[in-house]
This record gives C-alpha cells, structure tokens and sequence, in this order.
C-alpha cells in the first residue's frame, strides 16, 4: 500500500518539514514509526498516508503549514459533551488519512492526493490568533487525523497553550506508542472513533486493527490527563449487532470505566458504501440501551434530532441535567462546580458555571484574514 511519488509513477521532489519518527532499517529502506502502519520506503516514495514520503534519507511531511479550511463549530459537534459545552471550537484538517474506511464520511479531505485541497497556508501563530478573534475556547485538529499531521499539530497546539486555547484532537486512535505520548501531551481533550469492536470490521473496512485503537483508549484515560470521549458510528449490516454492541461496552465500563461518554451516531450513505442504508432510530436507542445497562453513565446518539438521547443525565439522582438537541444546548442544570444543582453528585468533564451559546452555527474563515501584517 506504499504509493510511488505521484499518482502516475513518475519521481518527483517531497517538499516538507522534516518527520520526528523513522528509524533507518537494514535493507536500506527507512521505516516511518508514526503510525501502526510502519510504512518502509525508498528514496521519493509516499507512505500510505501520502503526506509522509522519504527525501533525501530521511522522512518529510508534506502538508506541514497548509490546510484544507478552517472553520468555527460548536464543540458538540466533535462530538464533545463534556467538555466546555456549547462554545466555539476553531476546527481545521490537512489532507490524507491513515486508515482507508470505505464509509468514510470526509472522505474528499481525507483521499485528497492533489494538493488543491490545501486552500489556506497557515503558521501556528495565525491559527492561534484566528482562534482568539473568533471567541474559540479550543482548537480541534480534526476533519481528517491529526496522527498523519502530527508535527504541524503539535507547533499550533504548543502556541495555543500559551495563549491559554485548549487543544482538541479528533482521531481514530491508529497511533504508533512513541508519536502518541508526544501528540497527547500536548492535548487538553479528545474524541477517539472506535469504529466496530471485531478485527474482521477493522481488516476488510479500514485495512486496520482494532487492538492499536484499544491501546490508545487505555493509554488516554490511564496515563494522561486528556479528557476522553468515544464515538462509534453505527452501519447497518457492519457493526451494529447487538452482541457486538454489548462486548463494546462491555470493554469500555471494564478499562476505562463508568465516566467515559460514549456516542452512538447514525451513518449515512457515503464514499464506496453508498448502498448501505442510513442508520435507523431504532438501532441507536437499542446501542444506548445496551451500554447503559452495562453502567456506563453517559451514552449519546448523534447525527439525529434526539433531545432525550442526546442529554446528560445525573448519575446520583437521575435528574436531567444538560438538554441538547443536536449542537444545541436546551438547558442547563449545573451548579458553578459542575455538579448537579439536585443532589450535588459531581458531573466529569470541564465545564462552566454557565454554558457558552454558540448553537449550531458553523463559520467557515479564511485564516489570512488574521495573519500578521509586515
Ligand atoms: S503515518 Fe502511517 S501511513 Fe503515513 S507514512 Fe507513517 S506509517 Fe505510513
């Protein structure tokens, strides 16, 4: 699956900044260690990535500095809803994806060879600034992985720390040990895609494995302070049996515990899967009702209208505590110190006395508008 220097076969010069995980190997080749991929590559070819190539003996990242586009969104829509509700998340992408999910659902961003896709050139200091002058509590490193965007990622959410803006990776997890220690130190939150619970789902979908993913979940949520949330987007037909289902939860009430939310959010026809049909209301409630019965505590739908399965209710006392529908926060029932204003049981995940307001709107920017001048 190693891609030669362009999509005709012919060489051409990487440009890029310099990668921080390879190793050379002895039959010449060099080995990229970001990914569980541990693509080998000879001089000017790609990884399977795309965006990572050997120049020069050493491995380059082509897409450092430019992006696909940026735009403000509500944190829930992640999704995130523990963390910060109902403020604005400045979210970009690059281009190109490790895993190759044929349902994937950005997929013009995440196949995109040709570097069109890469509208915006973007330093961390013009990222972080657009964040501060749009009012953005957090910057999201999503749309396609940030594993495969990993160096650039790293520089924006360095800066943003600084300027007190909290950093948000949205990933499917499929990371190498080493580059994972580096990227989480350096995030405040995260939303991990566990795509299906089976080895077959991972192999014939994604061209994966399910237990890369699993050690991320248990290296985040035992050894960092990242605050964590699941999503697993449910297909009709792939993974969306009951027992799957329950031995999904199953695992995460085991490993990481009760507090973790998990989000069940519908398909709908996209990519190479546009003949499966959309996810039906019924099979969302079925998961939910599976993982709650297991103990986990907070359990979402999404993708759907649904206020009842998209609120936050008290594990103390039962109370509704955070309405939602969709993006939107319909009320709130937090004291100042994030417990619940009924029995004061304490609510995991960072929150606010009040809830921000930034709804559903989504605001695409253009980053140059913010850049410094001179
Ligand atoms: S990031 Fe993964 S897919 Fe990309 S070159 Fe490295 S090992 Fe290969």
């Amino acid at each position: 699956m190693i891609a030669p220097a362009n999509s005709k076969g012919e060489s051409e010069r990487l440009e890029g900044v310099p990668g921080r995980y390879w190793h050379s190997v002895d039959d010449g080749r060099i080995q990229c260690d970001v990914c569980p991929r541990y693509c080998r590559l000879n001089e000017g070819q790609r990884g399977l990535c795309f965006v990572r190539g050997r120049q020069d003996g050493r491995i380059v990242l082509t897409t450092y500095g430019r992006s696909s586009g940026f735009c403000v969104d509500p944190i829930e829509k992640k999704p995130l809803n523990h963390y910060l509700p109902g403020t604005p998340v400045l979210s970009f992408g690059t281009a190109g994806c490790n895993l190759t999910c044929k349902f994937c659902q950005n997929w013009d961003i995440s196949k995109a060879r040709a570097f069109d896709r890469l509208q915006d050139v973007a330093s961390p200091e013009d990222i972080v600034r657009a964040a501060i002058a749009t009012g953005s509590r957090s910057i999201a490193y999503t749309y396609n992985d940030p594993v495969i965007f990993l160096e650039y990622a790293v520089d924006v959410a360095k800066v943003a720390r600084r300027r007190g803006i909290k950093n948000v990776a949205v990933t499917a997890g499929y990371i190498a040990a080493g580059a994972r220690e580096e990227m989480y130190g350096w995030m405040d939150a995260a939303n991990v895609d566990l795509k299906a619970f089976t080895e077959e789902f991972y192999k014939r979908l994604c061209t994966g494995h399910l237990g890369a993913v699993l050690e991320t979940l248990e290296y985040l949520k035992h050894r960092t302070q990242v605050w964590l949330e699941i999503t697993t987007l449910l297909i009709p037909g792939c993974n969306d049996g009951r027992e799957e289902i329950k031995k999904l939860s199953e695992w995460v009430m085991t490993k990481l515990g009760p507090d973790v939310p998990l989000h069940f959010t519908a398909f709908h026809p996209d990519y190479k899967m546009r003949d499966v049909a959309h996810t039906p209301a019924r099979t969302l409630a079925m998961a939910c009702d599976l993982a709650r019965a297991v103990g986990l505590n907070f359990v979402y739908t999404g993708n759907v209208h649904d206020e009842i399965g998209q609120s936050t209710y008290c594990p103390g006392c039962g109370e509704r505590l955070i309405g939602r529908d969709w993006y939107d926060i319909t009320m709130w029932r937090l004291d100042g110190e994030g417990r619940c204003a009924n029995c004061t049981a304490s609510i995991p995940g960072l929150f606010e006395a009040q809830p921000g307001n930034w709804g559903q709107r989504r605001m695409p920017i253009r980053i140059g508008n913010w850049r410094a001048r001179g």
